[in-house]
């Protein structure tokens, strides 16, 4: 066991539990045997092709994914996904087929909760998308995403006119988080509906049947960064005879975001990031062994109580103003009212090694990520941590 671990509060590259790097360190050097470490090995080895498999059964298991989904391993991370959401889905048959039906272009619509949604949807629109904006949750004096307005200020357009709708279920750097089920509902279930879970990963159960394609980029709540994980209805990745055609290949649509290519190339058409998917397979057991999403969700929840309870007992000292409803389980953001202290916080707290708490560049403040890796413990000694600090600066 190691004699010096910090408390890594970091939003993405994040802890790993240290019974998942424990495994990691005994088997560096000779994995399964060979004398081989699973980063030198060849992705179509016995060992390997073992690891590929029994991660995507446990991923499937740890979500109770449906038959009629693909679980894909991928690379480019969540913007790597902005871009082949888009690419794979207006090349898909079903959408190319309704767009045969409608005089204009069909749109793509965006939710726009956060700044990774933001992105989402500039990135459409710098591949030519024709994009929609359902909501912008912005608030226009402060800049920040504070809550989300009631669907009936949604421009919802018909349902003939949509090639899909976008969100992310949990946006890392503004700390707004979506209550379970709360958007697909509004709309008619026939638009693929598309959610970025990057940040929420296995942290509360999925209905995936309500959902066109679910990704999430690995290195939150599942393991070193690297792999991109995606769920998509299996309908969705067929295409017609033109889009398919091998005479007119689809311009400007790489194949490692084709989700046709994995589909067609066995899953795995190239060489994936065998490293990541090796330490999230082992992430995805852990889960299953401690109880679950189910016992994942009952401790984020827990933890971010015990955080937010410090912040609103303390107003004059701390500060998070979003709604409570949409407050995220996993991101917690917070300012000092007394901004003149940042930089003593970070010190101090460096000091009584709590780590990666700084806001994101674009924010400022503070964020404490807590992901599935971090304990309850950890989160009960920072909130420690904190009322001390508050006593003594206050
Ligand atoms: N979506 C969310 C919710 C994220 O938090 C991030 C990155 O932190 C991204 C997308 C972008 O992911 P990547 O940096 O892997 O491209």
């Amino acid at each position: 066991p190691p004699n010096f671990r910090a408390n890594n509060f970091s939003a993405g590259p994040s802890s790993i539990p240290e019974e998942v790097l424990t495994v990691v360190q005994r088997d560096l050097f000779n994995f399964d045997n060979t004398g081989i470490s699973v980063m030198e090995m060849s992705h179509r080895s016995k060992s390997f092709t073992k690891v590929f498999k029994e991660a995507e059964e446990d991923f499937r298991k740890l979500y109770d994914v449906p038959d009629n989904y693909y679980v894909l391993f991928m690379q480019g991370g969540g913007t790597g996904e902005f871009a082949a959401v888009y690419l794979n889905l207006i090349n898909s048959k079903v959408i190319r087929q309704k767009q045969r039906d409608s005089s204009n272009p069909l749109k793509c619509a965006y939710i726009v909760s956060g700044s990774w949604s933001k992105l989402a949807k500039k990135e459409c629109e710098r591949l030519g998308g024709q994009t929609h904006l359902i909501v912008d949750c912005q608030d226009s004096a402060s800049g920040k995403y504070l809550t989300v307005p009631p669907v009936s200020d949604w421009d919802i357009l018909p349902t003939q006119d949509l090639a899909y709708v976008y969100y992310c279920d949990n946006e890392t750097i503004g700390g707004l988080e979506f209550e379970s089920d709360s958007v697909y509902p509004h709309f008619d279930n026939s638009v693929p509906i598309v959610c970025d879970i990057s940040s929420n990963a296995l942290t509360r159960k999925v209905d995936f049947s309500k959902f066109g394609i679910v990704y999430a980029g690995a290195q939150k709540n599942m393991g070193p960064s690297g792999l991109t994980v995606v769920v998509v209805r299996k309908d969705l990745v067929e295409r017609d005879s033109i889009a398919q055609s091998q005479i007119n290949p689809l311009p400007g649509f790489p194949s490692v975001l084709d989700y046709k290519y994995f589909v067609d190339g066995g899953f795995m058409p190239h060489t994936p990031t065998t490293f990541s998917i090796y330490v999230c397979g082992l992430v995805f057991k852990y889960i299953l062994q401690k109880g679950g999403v189910d016992e994942m969700n009952r401790l984020s929840v827990q933890k971010s109580s015990l955080f937010y309870n410090l912040i609103d007992s303390n107003p004059q000292f701390l500060n998070n103003s979003i709604d409570k409803r949409y407050r995220s389980r996993l991101n917690c953001v917070f300012t000092l009212t007394n901004p003149s202290l940042d930089s003593k916080l970070l010190q101090d707290a460096a000091n009584n090694n709590f780590f990666e708490i700084k806001g994101h560049r674009s924010t400022g403040g503070f964020r404490a990520s807590f992901y599935n890796a971090i304990t309850v413990n950890q989160v009960s000694l920072f909130v420690e941590f904190l009322s001390k600090f508050i006593q003594e600066n206050s």
